[in-house]
């Protein structure tokens, strides 16, 4: 059989089907805002109206309930959400905050936006998520927080990342933005930190087109993440607030249209989560015989919510590179639906090791004078091979698809199956 990289018939022809969440419930919701007129209700002032309009706090005591949480707080996406987070801890510059080089740039930049210092600590070459023996040799005297990420849908290692937090009594911000409705022995992504944040993207497993939300048990960071989120400076005054540190305001106002989406879109959270779980546990199992892919299985005691599925490629085992691998699984597969431009969406590696940038490679973030990494001990360094495990994901083993979200039928699923198989079994065509 010939490959259809090498010019054979591929498996699959026909586009696959989008992930398509909307459907009456938000057009009711959407026509029930736009029937009140009110598509926004904040006032940029210590008002009533500071704290938004029905719909938002409607959707903040929802999420609130829903994640188990006391306060939650609804942004205009999971990057101001994260800035109102850093903020909300008193982060001051030169202050250094551990984060993850393999996840979404904002995670990361974050820290900048405050004038603190990234530092980046190496991830586990299992479940790819902080890893805590890399955390504990990147603290020093100036640590005062570490971001996890939840990559891909995984926790990430909650027992060890707090127990180092509370060790040296520095916090811990969740980026969960990939993970809503994953599980940590028994805690909900969002709420293992100090501070959550997640995202309503048009990627995420729910969606508002744009949207964030942020989840505190602690009710002065809550607040304060209230006040960035809507103009600090102009409201602190007539609030009687006199704690002055960070309180600069940004307009990170969620509006009444997105919110009203949110509140649908949180009751099919979890109806989506099964659909996608069971996917990925099939292709999994289809794929357990082809001995040079690995599967990211799910922490122990843990719910994994597969945002994309990622795997690792041993290209020792199977004689082939993992993107020559790769490229002749896409020709055997068809892109989706409304992501046309992509091709196949099966991908080699995620976003390259954040601290390759520009920005970190060259120093320069805030003006042109290299602030604020003037501030940083000169100990700090992003040089190529800072974490060498991440690189040997992102550049020899990592691959992931999104080819398993719940509108896609068995039968698509086994086309995605079939395509590993036959690269698989045909691999000494492309040696
Ligand atoms: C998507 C994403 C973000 C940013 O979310 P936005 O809502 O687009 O700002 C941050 N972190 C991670 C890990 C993400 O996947």
């Amino acid at each position: 059989m010939k490959l259809a990289i090498n010019g054979g018939t591929p498996v699959r022809k026909d586009l696959f089907p989008a992930y398509q969440t909307i459907g009456a419930e938000e057009k009711a919701a959407v026509n029930r805002v736009l029937s009140s007129g009110t598509l926004s209700k904040f006032l940029g002032c210590w008002d009533p109206d500071f704290y938004g309009g029905t719909e938002v706090q409607a959707l903040e005591r929802e999420w609130a309930e829903y994640f188990g949480v006391r306060h939650a707080i609804a942004v205009n996406s999971c990057t101001s959400g994260l800035y109102c987070a850093v903020g909300s801890l008193g982060i001051e510059p030169g202050d250094e905050i551990i984060v993850s080089p393999y996840t979404m740039s904002a995670s990361t930049t974050a820290a900048l936006i405050y004038g603190a210092i990234p530092v980046f600590a190496d991830v586990e070459p299992e479940h790819f998520c902080l890893s805590v023996e890399s955390v504990r040799r990147c603290l020093s005297e100036r640590t005062r927080a570490i971001i996890a990420v939840d990559l891909f849908g995984q926790p990430y290692d909650a027992d060890g990342i707090n127990a180092l937090a509370n060790e040296h009594n520095i916090s811990v911000i969740e980026d969960a933005a990939q993970a809503p409705g994953a599980h940590y022995r028994g805690h909900p992504t969002g709420t293992l930190g100090d501070v959550g944040v997640f995202s309503l993207n048009y990627h995420k497993h729910i969606h508002t087109g744009e949207g964030g939300v942020v989840t505190t048990d602690d009710g002065e960071i809550a607040e304060k993440v209230r006040l960035i989120r809507n103009h600090a400076e102009a409201v602190i005054g007539d609030k009687g607030s006199t704690d002055l540190v960070n309180m600069v305001g940004f307009n990170y106002r969620m509006t009444e249209l997105e919110a009203a989406i949110g509140r649908c879109q949180l009751q099919k959270l979890e109806d989506l989560l099964v659909g996608r779980i069971a996917n990925c546990v099939r292709i999994s199992q289809a794929l357990a015989d082809v001995p040079a892919i690995v599967p990211s299985l799910p922490r122990e005691d843990s719910r994994h919510v597969y945002y994309v599925q990622a795997m690792r490629f041993l290209s020792a085992k199977a004689g082939v590179g993992r993107d020559v691998f790769l490229d002749a699984v896409r020709a055997e597969l068809a892109p989706s639906r409304n992501r046309e431009s992509e091709g196949p969406l099966v991908f080699g590696g995620y976003v390259a090791p954040l601290y390759l940038l520009p920005m970190y490679q060259k120093r320069i973030a805030f003006g042109s004078r290299g602030y604020p990494f003037n501030l940083a001990r000169k100990e700090v360094s992003y040089a190529r091979g800072s974490c060498p495990i991440t690189e040997q994901l992102h550049f020899q083993e990592l691959f992931y698809h999104d080819l398993i979200h719940p509108n896609l039928s068995d039968g698509d699923l086994d086309d995605v199956v079939d395509a590993f198989q036959k690269v698989w079994r045909y691999r000494a065509e492309i040696r």
